[in-house]
């Protein structure tokens, strides 16, 4: 009996997932294997790595890398993690500070604009995350994974900044 051994594409980040039954969440796009593997990550980020800085972009990346589908809460959800990951990768902004961000973009009015995300989610997913051996590799991987996922979006770039900026003046 194999059958705990199939796998399928999780139809946000594309990555090889268990082909499990399971909760998901109601509007970030992820396949019940990848966000148990998720969970997984955050228990560990919570736990034994110590809420790490690095928390901030893992939040962010997942949720950016499983858009789900157009709706008014995926919509402002997509848009605040992609303003934050903006402000931690391009202005090099603490975490703290980005939360901070998002929470005066929130009040600023949220971003309303469906962003079409890429056909290509990036190279790297939360089981390259998964599969770290320590905290330091863990960090790692967390910011490589963030970047590539912010690289994805680049289409989006120009008006991620706009937002960013609207939102702080
Ligand atoms: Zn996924």
């Amino acid at each position: 009996m194999h059958s705990d051994d199939a796998s399928t594409s999780c139809v946000g980040c594309g990555a090889l997932v268990p082909a499990t039954e399971g909760p998901t969440h109601p509007y970030i796009g992820a396949s019940p294997g990848c966000w148990r593997i998720y969970g997984d990550v955050l228990g560990r980020e919570y736990g034994e790595y110590g809420y790490p800085e690095c928390h901030r972009l893992t939040v962010d990346a997942y949720a950016v890398q499983h858009p789900g589908v157009a709706s008014r809460r995926s919509i402002q959800s997509v848009g605040v993690h992609l303003i934050s990951l903006y402000y931690v990768l391009e202005r090099g902004v603490t975490s703290d500070e980005a939360t901070r961000r998002i929470g005066l973009a929130v009040r600023a009015g949220p971003p309303s604009i469906w962003l079409q995300p890429p056909t290509d989610p990036g190279r790297l997913t939360i089981c390259d995350v998964a599969n770290a051996a320590d905290a330091d590799a863990h960090a790692r991987i967390v910011r490589a994974w963030a970047e590539s996922v912010w690289e994805a979006w680049r289409d989006h770039h120009a008006i991620i900044r706009t937002w960013a900026r609207d939102a702080a003046s």
